[in-house]
């Protein structure tokens, strides 16, 4: 379920997100081998694999993140956040990032994420821009 204040920053496409049976063979349906988007944990479990902090098959377009196989993606990216809020960005791993390249990708993804700090009109004019894009891009 998407979130009621999802403003599709795709900050959320730089978690770690695990892989069942079902994901792997629906997402080889869109023509990708599993050896371009597989990897494996410490644990030894699938995970979706990430390139600079960001998920393989996410792509930006202006502020407004986008996943290049979208109808095909994995059950724990089409349940996050498995609430009618999202809050991710308010997560404090998000104040303490060092430095790196990987980290400067994900603090723009953070710049246009929801906290509850952010006005409804910043939330509502995120929604309008997402629409015209994905409009656009369909
Ligand atoms: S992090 Fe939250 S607001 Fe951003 S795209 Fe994901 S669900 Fe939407
Ligand atoms: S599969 Fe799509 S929704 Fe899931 S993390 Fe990757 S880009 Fe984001």
């Amino acid at each position: 379920m998407i979130p009621s204040n999802c403003t599709f920053c795709g900050l959320c496409c730089t978690l770690t997100v695990k892989l069942s049976d079902n994901d792997i063979k629906r997402i080889e349906k869109t023509g990708c081998g599993r050896e371009e988007f597989v990897e494996f944990n410490k644990e030894g479990e699938p995970i979706l694999k990430r390139e600079n902090g960001w998920c393989t098959f996410f792509k930006r377009d202006g502020k407004i993140g986008i996943c290049s196989i979208y109808d095909s993606r994995p059950e724990a990216c089409r349940d996050f956040p498995g609430k009618r809020h999202c809050d991710l960005a308010e997560n404090p791993i998000y104040k303490y990032m060092s430095d790196n390249d990987e980290n400067k990708r994900i603090r723009l993804l953070l710049k246009n994420a929801p906290t509850s700090k952010m006005p409804e009109e910043k939330i509502n004019k995120a929604l309008e821009v997402a629409n015209k894009t994905f409009n656009r891009i369909s």
